[in-house]
């Protein structure tokens, strides 16, 4: 039985004084006992949130990191070593926004691998753009961003990781994916993993992101092969956010 898993990406999202509100109203939501929940606050405000939720079993991720597992001389760079010094647990890896700022497949398997040496969970974000998923070509992409790690390190890393299918069209639009549609690409994802070691497959959680809210997380959640989400815009909402946690768990 795979563990769900809410993961809210505050994006480029905040202030000082309403991440602090943000957290005092996670601090009052009755999260459940058998989700993992996690948070990726912007890299200034990671510090801010590890104390502020230190007592609510939410882990804090980092939204990027370095292409180098430790520090040295990367001007503007954290690495994932920094992140894990002060606390983070996990780092999403290839966000669609990321992605469309010219990260390759290349960069970003050298990321995953530098989280993972670091002892970060890498977040694996993969999709597909509008016009592919119009071409038809939603598996294949998703099948090629999945598979450029596959082919660099094996499927055992996925054995400490989190994928993420989050389609692009459906990123901060307010559309989302139906859950037949989600769960169509969760399962050739999974069938993917199972081609190399089912074992592996089994295990690792898919979370789907796009535009979930409380009002379509459990029909999302439902599916079989949908273990959680990774929430952008309405996890800035501590009530809303709460809710999808809690759908989760049912
Ligand atoms: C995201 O940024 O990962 C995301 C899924 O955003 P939203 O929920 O706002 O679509």
């Amino acid at each position: 039985m795979r563990r769900p898993m809410v993961a809210g990406n505050w994006k480029m999202h905040g202030t000082r004084a309403s991440v602090a509100a943000l957290i005092k109203g996670l601090g009052k939501q009755a999260l459940p006992g058998g989700v993992d929940v996690a948070v990726f606050p912007p890299g200034v405000y990671i510090d801010q949130a590890i104390k502020g939720l230190q007592d609510k079993k939410v882990a804090v991720g980092a939204q990027n990191c370095a292409v180098e597992q430790k520090q040295g001389a990367l001007t503007g760079e954290v690495s994932p070593e920094q992140f894990a010094d002060v606390g983070c647990k996990l780092v999403l890896v290839g966000h669609s926004e990321r992605r469309q700022m010219g990260e390759t497949n290349e960069m970003l398997n050298r990321k995953f691998a530098v989280a993972q040496a670091a002892g970060l969970v890498p977040v694996l974000c993969v999709g597909e753009t509008l016009e592919q998923r119009q071409a038809g070509e939603t598996l294949e992409v998703v099948g090629q961003q999945l598979g450029s790690i596959i082919e660099a390190f094996g499927v055992e890393v996925f054995a400490k990781a989190v994928i993420a299918y989050e389609p692009v069209w459906a990123i901060g639009t307010g559309l989302t994916a139906t859950p037949q549609q989600a769960q169509d690409v969760h399962a050739a994802i999974r069938a993917q993993l199972a081609a190399k070691d089912p074992e592996v497959a089994k295990g690792v959680r898919l979370l789907y992101g796009g535009s979930v809210k409380a009002a379509n997380a459990v029909e999302l959640f439902g599916m079989p092969d949908i273990d959680g989400g990774l929430v952008g815009g309405a996890s800035l909402d501590a009530d809303e956010f709460g809710a999808i946690c809690r759908a989760a768990g049912n």
